[in-house]
């Protein structure tokens, strides 16, 4: 074993990152600054379960993870749509395969940590990193039960602390770095809705649910108890906004104007909304990711995004797997860490920008869009057209969810794509007028087939 890697943070990119390097032969210690989450309870509203796709899935099946993860997934097939009292299932994809699934945060995390652990890696739990010497890699942390600090030089530092990084926020103060942290003048709040007398869910349980109502939205996914975590996503500030849901009463009314099927489900409602905290969405975007070969940033703490289209986790996971495999052919006593944190960087940050964009697109989609007669029409359309030319035309949520296509490559493409169901609809409002010769033509000229996956 070469020197030992200091893993900051063991949210979910720090645990599975751990898994992998110990996978490699190296010694890994973890730094938590939260308590073992395996022997307390997670406190309520921090997205308690999250969708887990394609690229999060690879990356658990790469250390060997599939089996313990599936039992603990629940496929979500669509979009469930809550509008004029009408239920309208939206699917994911072309298929039954191309599906999401709903995951319980805690759960995950506790099977990374088991799994960490069981290839040997150290973890020391409530022990908040306070200082980074990022010239150094020389860390101070405080051990929270005790009070003591303690100093330590690491070889090298990997900071997963998560989207308000102290790694990131040092890290940019060196020479040439750049950093911005951009919240959204909208919050979030978690609610639920409980599991039937029988534990069971009361609402279709495959499925994602969206209450759309254009400024604002609920969605609801489903937890193995039987139960619903519920999230409503509104401005902060403002006539229809958290500021202005001050009472039990406001927030009573407010559900029975808007969203009166799910405040049926929701006995404990206004008790809830005001026991949970509001969250705060931010994207993060920074340059460089790491400094020399001496400290380097993964997960939220380099490119934290909004949730809309389910993929910070999934793009932490992808990171994990594209790491390793730099590590490929690396001896663990000689590893040439700066060039590694290098081509890291040039493999993810142009990629990391692109489903940064595209989450924030995905909040209109989902609270406004969904109910445009023309994005289901375009929606069919994008299907005959996969259908018809697979290699070349992916409709862009399949490549980000389904596939492995590189963000960036996904963000390119769909815009091209956009613009060529634009031209191919024209004004009409159904299909039956589509040239699928001419659609094929212009496929092959605008956009060529899909680069293989990485
Ligand atoms: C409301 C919401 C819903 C979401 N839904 C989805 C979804 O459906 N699908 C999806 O893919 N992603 C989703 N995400 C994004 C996902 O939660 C993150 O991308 C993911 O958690 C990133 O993992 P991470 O390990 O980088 O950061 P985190 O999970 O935040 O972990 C960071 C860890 O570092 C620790 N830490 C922080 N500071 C310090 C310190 N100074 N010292 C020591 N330890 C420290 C923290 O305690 C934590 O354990 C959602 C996010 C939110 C907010």
């Amino acid at each position: 074993m070469g020197e030992t890697i200091t893993i900051a943070g063991a949210g979910l990119a720090g645990s599975l990152l751990s898994i992998y390097l110990a996978r490699r032969g190296f010694d890994v210690h973890l730094i938590e600054r939260r308590d073992d989450m395996r022997r307390h309870k997670l406190s309520a509203g921090r997205s308690i379960n999250l969708a887990l796709a394609n690229r999060g899935l690879r990356a658990l099946d790469a250390v060997g993870l599939g089996d313990s993860v599936r039992p603990l997934l629940i496929t979500m097939k669509g979009r469930m749509l809550h509008e004029n009292d009408q239920l309208h299932l939206q699917p994911y994809g072309k298929n039954d395969q191309e599906v999401i699934y709903s995951v319980s945060r805690p759960g995950l995390n506790r099977l990374l940590l088991d799994t960490a652990e069981a290839h040997g890696v150290r973890i020391s739990f409530n022990q908040t990193l306070c200082h980074v010497d990022v010239d150094s890699a020389t860390i101070t942390v405080r051990d929270n039960v005790s009070g003591d600090q303690y100093q330590r030089e690491c070889h090298p530092l990997i900071a997963t602390d998560g989207s308000g990084s102290l790694t990131r926020r040092t890290l940019a103060f060196s020479p040439g770095a750049t950093s911005a942290e951009e919240f959204l003048e909208h919050g979030y709040k978690e609610l639920t809705i409980p599991a039937d007398a029988n534990g069971d869910h009361r609402i279709e349980k495959h499925a994602l649910h969206i209450w759309p109502r254009g400024g604002f939205m609920l969605i609801a996914l489903p937890n193995l108890d039987g139960s619903f975590t519920v999230t409503l996503f509104m401005p902060r500030e403002g006539e229809t906004s958290f500021a202005s849901l001050d009472s039990h009463d406001a927030v009573t009314d407010f559900f029975t104007r808007t969203f009166h099927d799910a405040l049926e489900l929701m006995p404990d409602l206004a008790t809830e909304f005001f026991a949970n905290p509001t969250g705060r969405m931010v994207t993060v975007r920074c340059k460089p990711w790491y400094r020399r070969d001496k400290v380097l940033l993964l997960g939220d703490a380099a490119h934290a995004i909004v949730p809309f289209h389910g993929q910070g986790m999934n793009c932490a996971f992808e990171d994990c797997l594209v790491f390793d495999r730099l590590l490929a052919g690396e001896s663990t006593h000689a590893v040439d860490w700066r060039s590694v944190f290098a081509l890291f960087q040039a493999q993810r940050l142009d990629n990391a920008n692109a489903i940064a964009d595209l989450a924030l697109e995905n909040y209109i989609v989902m609270r406004e869009s969904v109910r445009d007669p023309r994005f289901h029409l375009k929606k069919a359309l994008s299907w005959e057209l996969e259908k018809r030319f697979p290699k070349a035309f992916i409709p862009r949520y399949s490549m980000v969810m389904f596939h492995h296509i590189p963000y960036a490559t996904a963000q390119s493409r769909g815009v091209i794509q956009e613009q060529l169901l634009e031209e191919l609809i024209g004004d009409n409002d159904t299909l039956d007028h589509v040239d699928y010769a001419s659609a094929k033509t212009l496929i092959d000229t605008r956009l060529g087939n899909v680069p293989e996956s990485a």
